[in-house]
């Protein structure tokens, strides 16, 4: 479909607080259904902060129905393995080839710059005739007879048939409408993105996305920008958040995380951005996201632990549900703007809100089985090297078509009880004494 030109003159029918991943690709997803969109962000130039995400087939099938999956392609890397190993001694548990991956969903598992995403979205937008504005806060929003109105921090106010909130983890609308509060995992999460030459000599595997699970740790690491960068991310526990203290997760942390990490690990760690981290929090899932004609979406509307790596896609993934829907709903001579918002919103929720809390539940789980110790890690261990990655149990669920309806949604898996592995007893002496080793020292967050 070509995208419409929309006319950005007089009011919007759609508003969008917030330019993040998940704003932009929802105003894009709009206007390519020929209605006028707004998107309100409140920093002075659109932008992302931060390195690299992965996007799976079910993000990569909709950039293609937007047109973007070739620009995107020349702009990430498309890897050929996604491969975990024991953060301790390096061993390898599971490998899913994603060629393979590729040719059951149809669409490639990518990694690129969020800068990179974010920028494709914005040209997108601005080539869809939407109305960008940087500088403008979002204060407060309230429903009106003929849809809702916000106000900026400048006392301003603005309004249209549909207000959408992708204001992020830490939402004004969520706050307002929902009042409940994030929740804290006391991980922190270190990024780095270098050139490649600065770690081709650390045992690295360009081709692949890697991740090392560990004792309250991990660490993933793949290639960027056609490979000319390697992104780098250390994930771990904070004691100082254990403890109670506001100030947590500082670099002098970090070191001592990852002291006991097999030797990739430990050459990667020195090369982290240390002036800046970001405390990994997510929020409880909700049930309301629709509150009359105020709509969230992305991390507004659900949060992830980022372990799934599907928080900007299930954001991407919103937008174009949403759209879907509108057009759906739509008479075929109907202006644009004759959108039965009610009867979209009613369909989105539908089938969002319960993709989503699997998402959000299962990340959660998925941070815990990864960072195990002692016995259990060694359990994982067995379960993950017994499983057969070529059933796709574990991504069916997820990688598959976007569901527009709620009997679309794909089964979920079923969980493999740590309790059912068999550890071979060599391993378990083999290992008992650097495993109890590493947790001791890691447990009480000692620097050594
Ligand atoms: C370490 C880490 C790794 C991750 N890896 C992945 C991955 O591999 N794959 C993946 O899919 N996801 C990943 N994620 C998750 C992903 O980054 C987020 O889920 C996604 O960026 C959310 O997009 P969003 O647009 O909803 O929110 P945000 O990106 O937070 O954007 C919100 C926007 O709203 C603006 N805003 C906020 N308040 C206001 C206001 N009051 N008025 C106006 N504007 C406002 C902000 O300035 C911002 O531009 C990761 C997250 C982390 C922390």
């Amino acid at each position: 479909m070509t995208p419409a030109t929309p006319p950005t003159e007089g009011r919007p029918d759609v508003l969008v607080v917030g330019g993040g991943i998940g704003g932009l690709s929802t105003a894009f997803a709009l206007a390519r259904e020929g209605l006028r969109i707004r998107v309100l962000e409140r920093a002075p130039e659109f932008g992302e902060v931060g390195a690299g995400l992965q996007i799976a087939p079910n993000c990569t099938r909709i950039l293609d129905e937007y047109g973007l999956l070739d620009e995107a392609k020349e702009l990430g890397v498309v890897p050929e393995n996604m491969v975990m190993r024991d953060a301790l001694d390096s061993r390898e548990l599971i490998r899913l080839d994603l060629g393979d991956l590729e040719r059951r969903y149809g669409f490639p598992y990518m990694v690129i710059h969020r800068s990179d995403l974010h920028a494709i979205f914005l040209r997108a937008c601005r080539r869809a005739g939407v109305d960008l504005v940087t500088d403008r806060t979002v204060v407060d929003y309230e429903n009106t007879a003929g849809g809702a109105r916000i106000t900026l921090a400048d006392g301003g106010t603005e309004e249209a048939p549909l207000v959408i909130a992708a204001d992020g983890l830490r939402s004004v609308a969520r706050q307002k409408l929902v009042g409940d509060d994030v929740v804290s995992s006391d991980y922190v999460a270190y990024r780095a993105a270098v050139p490649i030459e600065q770690v081709r000599d650390n045992g690295i595997a360009e081709k692949d996305v890697t991740v090392y699970v560990g004792p309250r740790c991990h660490f993933v690491q793949y290639a960027l920008r056609g490979g000319d960068m390697f992104n780098q991310v250390a994930v771990f526990q904070s004691p100082k958040a254990l403890a109670g203290q506001e100030d947590w997760g500082t670099p002098d942390e970090l070191d001592a995380a990852f002291e006991g990490t097999c030797e990739t690990v430990g050459k990667g760690i020195p090369l982290m951005w240390r002036d800046r981290w970001w405390q990994m929090m997510d929020r409880d899932p909700i049930d309301t996201w629709v509150h009359g004609r105020v709509v969230l979406l992305g991390d507004a509307a659900h949060p992830p632990l980022q372990y799934m790596a599907q928080g900007a896609i299930m954001a991407i993934e919103d937008g174009w549900v949403l759209s879907r829907h509108v057009a759906r709903l739509r008479a075929e001579d109907a202006a644009p703007s004759a959108v039965d918002w009610d009867a979209a919103l009613a369909a989105y929720e539908a089938v969002r809100v319960e993709h989503c809390r699997r998402i959000l539940t299962t990340a959660r789980a998925w941070g815990e089985l990864w960072h195990l110790d002692g016995t259990e890690r060694l359990q994982r261990n067995a379960i993950m090297r017994s499983i057969d990655p070529a059933e796709y149990a574990f991504t069916d669920w997820v990688y598959g078509p976007t569901a527009l309806f709620p009997d679309e949604e794909p089964p979920m898996f079923r969980p493999v009880p740590l309790a059912s592995a068999r550890i071979e007893e060599d391993e378990a002496s083999a290992s008992d004494a650097p495993d109890a080793d590493a947790g001791a020292a890691l447990a009480g967050g000692t620097a050594r």
